[in-house]
C-alpha cells in the first residue's frame, strides 16, 4: 500500500470536526485469573500458567474471582458511574488461536458500570468532561510469537508460538461515549483522558497500568465531519498505541490522513488499524467486525451478578482522593509552583514525598531528598523511585536527625547510602559508620588547638580580630574529623580560643 496523502493540520481543524471515542482496556492485579486460580504475574516462562479452564478444555468450568468483580465496581464508581443492579457474563464468539475457548468471556449490553464521566485537566488548565459509556468485566487472551518474518506479523512468518499464560487475566473495558467539541485539540484530549484514567486506576490499586507491559492498552477511534455539521462519519479504530505519546500522535495521524482521503472525495473505510510506533503512521488491519459477528449470547457456565447495594456503598468509601484534586490540596499545602508539582509528578515522587511528610519530614526538605539524591540513586542503579530499598520513614528519620543536627547534610548522604546498601535502619548505619556528628567540646577543642598551632599565622590573624580567617581553621577541623564536626560550633570554639 502506498503512504496515503496528508493534510496539513490547521487545514484539517479549520474543515474538519473531530469526534473521538477511547476503549481502555486494564489488567487487573489480582492474584489468580478471572476464571480460575492461575497466577497472573508477568514474564512467566510459556504455558507454566495454565490449567484446563483458561485451556478451555471440555468438561472444565469457570468460576468468576470475587477481587475482579470488586475492581470492576471500584472503578466504576470512581468513574462517577451506576453500577448494575443484576448482570451477566456473555459469550463473544470468534476463532484466533491465542484464544484457545473460541469465545471471549466477556459482558455485552448488561456492563457491570455505565452511565459516568471523567473530568480531564489539559496542560493550560482547561477542564473536558469526558462521558463514560460503561466499564465492563472480561479476560485477556494469550500472546502469539510469529517467528521467521521481517515484521514480527504474521504474514511472511514460518510459524507461530503460542503463550496462554496470559489467557483469562481479568481485564476491563472502559468505553467512552462520543468525544465532540474538541476541534484541534482532540490529540491532546485523549492523551490527558488516557493519563488521568491511568492515574486514577494507579490510585484505585486496582492495576499496575504499565502501558509498556499491556497492561494498560487504549484502542483511539477517531472520525471526522465537515465543519458545522452533526452526522458523524466513519471511525477507524486505532489498536496497538502503547503509550500516552502514542495516543496523542496516532489521534492526531488518522485526522490528517482521513482529512486526505475525504477532502479528494474518498469514503473511510470503518477498519481497525495498527500503530505504528516508528513512523508514527497507522497502516489498515481487518474490516471491523459488528456485534452481530460475534453471535453474543449470555454466559451459561456462570451465574449473573447481582452485587448487594450496601457492598457496593462500602465499596464506595474505599475510594481514593481523586489524583487531580490531591494534587492541587497538595499544592497548596506544601507550597509548590506549577513547575515543582510537575516536576514531583513525573518524577514519580509524589506517594513517595506524601508517605515522607506523613512520617513526620517537613514537605520542602521531603521533597529536594526524593527529586534529587534518591533520584540520583535510583537513576544510577537504573530503577524506579519506588523500587529503591528505602521507606520513606527511614528518609523522615534522616530528615530529622539533619534537623536535629546529628548529622550534616554529607553525612546524611552517607547514612542513606548505608540504607541503601541494606546496612540497616538510619540509626543502625550512623552507629555502625560510627557517623554522628561530633560537637563534644573537649574533643573539638583538641582538634581546634591542634589546628591553630599547626597555622600559627592564620591563628594571629584571628586574635587581630580578622574573624573571617577562622574559615581555614574551620575547614582544618572538619578534615581531621572527617566531615563530622558540627562546623558552626567549631567556629564558636576558634573565636572563643582565640579570644576573639
Ligand atoms: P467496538 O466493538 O467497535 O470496539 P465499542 O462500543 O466497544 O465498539 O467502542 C466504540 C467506541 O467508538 C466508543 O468509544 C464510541 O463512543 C466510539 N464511536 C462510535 N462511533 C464513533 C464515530 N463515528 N466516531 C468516533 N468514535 C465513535
Ligand atoms: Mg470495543
Ligand atoms: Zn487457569
Amino acid at each position: 500500500m502506498t503512504t496515503p496523502e496528508l493534510m496539513d493540520y490547521a487545514e484539517v481543524v479549520d474543515r474538519f470536526d473531530p469526534v473521538l471515542g477511547l476503549e481502555v482496556h486494564v489488567e487487573l492485579s489480582t492474584a489468580t485469573k478471572m476464571f480460575c486460580g492461575c497466577p497472573t504475574a508477568f514474564g512467566g516462562e510459556p504455558n507454566t500458567q495454565v490449567c484446563p479452564t483458561c485451556l478451555g478444555l471440555p468438561g472444565s468450568l469457570p468460576v468468576v474471582n470475587a477481587v475482579a468483580v470488586e475492581s470492576a465496581i471500584r472503578i466504576g464508581l470512581a468513574l462517577n458511574c451506576e453500577i448494575a443492579e443484576w448482570c451477566r457474563f456473555a459469550r463473544k464468539n470468534y476463532f484466533y488461536p491465542d484464544m484457545p475457548k473460541n469465545f471471549q468471556t466477556s459482558q455485552y449490553d448488561e456492563p457491570i458500570a455505565f452511565n459516568g464521566w471523567l473530568d480531564v485537566t489539559l496542560d493550560d488548565g482547561e477542564v473536558v468532561r469526558v462521558e463514560v459509556e460503561r466499564a465492563h468485566m472480561e479476560e485477556d487472551t494469550g500472546k502469539s510469537l510469529h517467528v521467521g518474518g521481517a515484521t514480527g506479523r504474521i504474514h511472511g512468518a514460518e510459524h507461530s508460538l503460542l503463550d496462554y499464560n496470559r489467557a483469562g487475566v481479568p481485564l476491563i473495558e472502559i468505553v467512552t461515549k462520543t468525544i465532540t467539541g474538541t476541534g484541534a485539540r482532540a490529540p491532546e484530549v485523549a492523551r490527558a483522558y488516557v493519563s488521568t484514567l491511568r492515574d486514577l486506576l494507579k490510585a484505585l490499586d486496582v492495576s499496575d497500568v504499565r502501558m509498556d507491559q499491556g497492561s494498560l492498552r487504549c484502542d483511539a477511534n477517531v472520525s471526522l465531519m465537515p465543519s458545522g455539521t452533526t452526522v458523524f462519519g466513519t471511525r477507524t479504530e486505532t489498536k496497538n498505541v502503547n503509550s500516552l505519546r502514542s495516543v496523542e500522535r496516532a489521534v492526531r495521524y488518522e485526522m490528517t490522513r482521513q482529512a486526505a482521503v475525504l477532502a479528494s472525495g474518498g469514503s473511510i473505510l470503518q477498519e481497525t488499524r495498527h500503530f505504528e510506533e516508528a513512523s508514527g503512521t497507522t497502516r489498515g488491519g481487518r474490516r471491523k467486525e459488528t456485534s452481530e459477528d460475534y453471535r453474543y449470547f449470555p454466559e451459561p457456565d456462570l451465574v449473573p451478578i447481582a452485587p448487594a447495594r450496601d457492598w457496593v456503598e462500602e465499596l464506595r468509601g474505599t475510594l481514593p482522593e481523586p489524583p487531580a484534586e490531591r494534587r492541587r490540596r497538595v499544592q497548596a499545602e506544601w507550597s509548590l509552583t506549577d513547575l515543582e508539582l510537575r516536576d514531583l509528578v513525573n518524577a514519580g515522587a509524589l506517594d513517595l514525598v506524601a508517605a515522607t511528610v506523613a512520617a513526620g519530614a517537613p514537605p520542602a526538605d521531603a521533597r529536594s531528598w526524593w527529586v534529587s539524591y534518591l533520584a540520583q540513586q535510583a537513576n544510577n542503579r537504573g530503577v524506579e523511585l519506588t523500587e529503591l530499598p528505602i521507606t520513606p520513614t527511614q528518609v523522615a528519620r534522616v530528615i530529622a536527625l539533619v534537623t536535629d543536627g546529628s548529622l550534616t547534610n554529607k553525612l546524611a548522604r552517607e547514612v542513606v547510602d548505608g540504607v541503601l546498601a541494606d546496612e540497616g535502619d538510619p540509626d543502625q548505619v550512623v552507629a555502625t559508620r560510627g557517623l554522628k556528628v561530633v560537637s563534644d567540646d573537649s574533643a573539638l577543642t583538641a582538634a581546634v588547638d591542634e589546628a591553630l598551632a599547626a597555622q600559627p599565622d592564620v591563628a594571629v590573624k584571628i586574635r587581630d580580630g580578622k574573624h573571617a580567617a577562622a574559615g581555614a581553621i574551620v575547614g582544618a577541623v572538619m578534615k581531621a574529623t572527617n566531615g563530622q564536626a558540627d562546623a558552626k560550633r567549631v567556629r564558636q570554639l576558634i573565636l572563643d580560643r582565640c579570644g576573639a
